[in-house]
């Protein structure tokens, strides 16, 4: 292969490859239309769908053993005739329970199981020859024995070396035996795993020690018997390296196209040439910054010196102070002679912005304004006058700002607080504030939105939920990613206990006596109202039950996901005014809102959540001078393993800890929410697993990005129609290929 040239195992094209690789599932042989639709339930679909449902265990049968050679403790295979066969049932356990002998040459062997399945009968049947794979057990007596074998009935004549091999095990429609799988999935692979070369330019390939994805689908489907199981098991295979590279490669190629194709925008060079306002500001500052906001800062004002339009995320815990950091760079656009915009996801989150950041504007003589859509008309029109006159160069609002037809003539920065609580587009609309006539969210839609030439403003994005370094990578590869990660001095961890079912009444009693305090506390559910479905408390009767029972005494408020925007707004406002003491509440508790008089967070059912959600739950208190406390009840069902998971709660106070956790136990659709999770749905690959290689293919993308920009050369042309086919919807990539 000449160096440059695609690294490809077959000389059809892309299009023909990725058209072949679509064909429906019942076109392939044996599979027909209803066990497609079986497969379909599994979300496999097409024949790339089932090239990519990959074991998720592999047995190793190459060895055969004598049955008197079998090893107590040891996983081992054996074939032999099956000699009895004995269904009973068992009255005390009220279940059947199959029993059988399985003999060779040398001795034999006890089998049972607990659990009879109809299919497995038809395999079953004394006289056959069988092969079994699983743990050797102390039988009664002297017999040896494996409970629940994995088995299968050899053919007669059937070569017995044909099994000596690695197996794949396959996830697979109820029912449906595991043989007929396997067969579908040779003949998948036999068929089509042509269709999927990588196109990985070799360079890298060797670079990385990959093989050709079409190599490597096989052998992950049929592993060559001299292939290390141990290895296979550990999805860590030269195979499955090569699959996961493949797959982080091209989004990470994606996310880099998207990332150099704005940053060839316009921007504003903000120097910090005249200083005068942020020099001012820092000695303004109550506190000192902590490290971490002062490396922060300093990103930032890098990003804002550079010609190329910011685009930066921080991310940081609840309290890291991520409002000072925003409000140093809004200031360092301020004095280059531009406009500031703030905008947050709720009218009480721009309002305590607003409360927080006004005075520092008034010290420093600069005009500053509030921007909401319960702005009384006459005083609203006033504000939008000022803001297009120059006269207002900082400004915090709600939607209200991109839907309405304000126009901030001079942007040069806007900030986004709570930034997930904003779609795309609102994001986009922002960047547009500064063009006349129509309201920004409308251009943002609008078909000249590609047409601008005029500077883009700087965006910063703010987020309270951090999460680990490969998840950003993913979600956030496309821009900076900045993290405080570091704490204000002098906070108090939130105190955190495990409770069971059983002591809930014990978590209520200290609940009442921090209200007796005259504090405020918050009760979670996972629920808003009582389901058919699953057996939880929810928050609508337990709000209910509550305010007539154990807290009678007590102001007691509900707020959940059904209530309207304004609703919900209203009840948090009672809350922080102090007017209600105890909000019962499902996960929309408002995240950013500052109530130092709340001091207890109760969680029911703290199985049913992350551990990031969780920990932004106990973000909500702890932020006042007393001690807070966050109290998990924890019921049964979640099993052993949930109780270990939430233990880590009570030892841990850092988000970013957690997150890794988090990500660890359960994936990043639980981490995040499935709703944000879309770039993270990856076929093999995971992100707490993988992220070295994940590292190393976004090197790989970014480097060769850094050679051909708009992957233009010829050597990208079997990339760019791999990317646009499998992320150029997802990444709005429009105009690749
Ligand atoms: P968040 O990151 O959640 O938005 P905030 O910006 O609201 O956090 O900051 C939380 C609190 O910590 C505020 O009261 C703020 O004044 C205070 N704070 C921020 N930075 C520091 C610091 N370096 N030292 C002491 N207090 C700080
Ligand atoms: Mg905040």
């Amino acid at each position: 292969m000449e160096k440059g040239e695609e690294y490809n195992s077959t000389q059809v094209p892309p299009k023909d490859c990725l058209r072949a690789l679509q064909t429906p599932l019942r076109f392939l042989k044996g599979v027909g239309p209803k066990r497609a639709a079986q497969l379909e339930g599994l979300g496999l679909r097409t024949v790339e769908d089932l090239l990519y449902h990959l074991p998720f265990r592999y047995e190793d049968r190459r060895a055969i053993k004598k049955i008197r050679q079998a090893v107590i403790g040891a996983e081992e295979s054996f074939v032999g005739r099956l000699v009895r066969l004995q269904k009973r049932y068992i009255p005390r356990m009220r279940r059947q329970l199959l029993t059988a002998t399985l003999a060779d040459d040398s001795g034999s062997l006890g089998l049972v199981w607990y659990r009879v399945r109809p299919y497995m009968m038809e395999s079953l049947a004394a006289g056959r020859t069988l092969w079994v794979h699983g743990k050797v057990e102390q039988g009664m007596g002297a017999q040896k024995r494996i409970v629940h074998p994995e088995f299968e009935a050899l053919e007669s004549g059937e070569d017995e070396g044909e099994k000596e091999k690695i197996q794949p095990v396959y996830l697979r429609p109820t029912g449906l035996p595991m043989a007929a799988m396997r067969r579908w999935l040779e003949l998948a692979v036999a068929e089509y795993a042509s269709f999927l070369p990588s196109f990985l330019p070799e360079s890298i390939a060797r670079r990385q020690g990959l093989i050709d994805l079409s190599a490597a689908i096989t052998e992950a489907h049929c592993p060559q018997k001299s292939a290390d199981p141990a290895s296979l098991n550990r999805f860590s295979s030269p195979a499955h390296r090569s699959i996961i590279f493949d797959e982080f490669f091209y989004l990470q190629l994606g996310l880099g196209l998207r990332r150099r194709r704005r940053a060839a925008l316009p921007g504003i060079r903000f120097t910090g040439a005249g200083r005068s306002l942020t020099q001012k500001m820092r000695a303004l500052l109550p506190f000192t910054l902590t490290r971490a906001q002062q490396r922060v800062v300093e990103e930032i004002y890098q990003d804002m010196e550079a010609l190329r339009p910011m685009q930066r995320l921080i991310q940081g815990d609840v309290g890291s102070g991520k409002t000072i950091v925003g409000w140093l760079a809004a200031l360092r656009a301020i004095e280059n002679g531009f406009q500031a915009v703030w905008m947050a996801p709720t009218e009480l989150l721009a309002e305590q912005h607003y409360r927080n950041l006004r005075g520092f504007a008034e010290s420093l003589g600069l005009g500053s304004a509030l921007l909401t859509g319960s702005l009384p008309p006459r005083e609203r029109k006033e504000t939008v006058r000022r803001i297009e006159t120059g006269e207002i160069s900082f400004v915090v609002g709600t939607h209200a700002l991109i839907q309405e037809g304000v126009r901030v003539p001079r942007m040069g920065l806007g900030v986004v607080d709570e930034q997930h609580r904003f779609g795309v587009l609102q994001r986009m609309a922002l960047q547009q504030l500064s063009r006349c006539g129509e309201p920004a969210l409308r251009i943002a839609q609008g078909p000249e939105f590609h047409r601008r030439a005029e500077p883009q403003p700087d965006i910063l994005l703010m987020s309270a939920t951090p999460i680990p370094r490969s998840l950003a990578m993913v979600l956030y590869g496309d821009m900076e990613v900045s993290s405080l990660d570091e704490m204000p001095p002098g906070r108090t961890p939130v105190a955190t206990r495990l409770f069971s079912d059983a002591s809930r009444e014990e978590v209520y009693r200290l609940a009442r006596d921090e209200l007796g305090k005259g504090h405020q506390a918050y009760l979670v559910y996972p629920l808003v109202e009582p389901s058919e479905r699953v057996h939880l408390r929810d928050a609508t009767q337990m709000a209910e039950e509550l305010s007539r029972g154990l807290f009678k005494e007590f102001r007691l408020g509900l707020i959940h996901g059904r209530m309207s925007a304004e609703e919900r707004e209203q009840v948090m406002r009672r809350f922080k005014e102090g007017d209600l003491q105890l909000l019962v509440a499902t996960t929309v508790i408002e995240v950013g809102i500052d109530i130092p008089n709340a001091t207890v967070m109760v969680v029911e059912h703290a199985e049913r959540f992350g551990l990031s959600q969780l920990h932004q739950l106990r973000g909500r208190v702890g932020r006042g001078e007393d001690r807070a406390h966050c109290f998990l009840v924890h019921y049964d069902g979640g099993g052993p393993d949930s109780l270990k998971r939430l233990r880590v709660m009570e030892s841990e106070s850092d988000g970013f800890r957690i997150a890794e956790a988090d990500l660890e136990m359960r994936g990043p659709g639980e981490l995040l929410g499935t709703r944000q999770s879309g770039l993270a749905d990856f076929r093999l690959a995971n992100l707490a697993r993988d992220s070295r290689l994940l590292f190393e293919a976004r090197k790989e993308a970014l480097d060769w990005l850094a050679q051909d920009p708009a992957l233009s050369r010829k050597e990208s042309r079997a990339l760019r129609e791999v990317l646009k086919q499998r992320w150029g919807k997802r990444l709005q990539l429009g105009g690749v290929g």
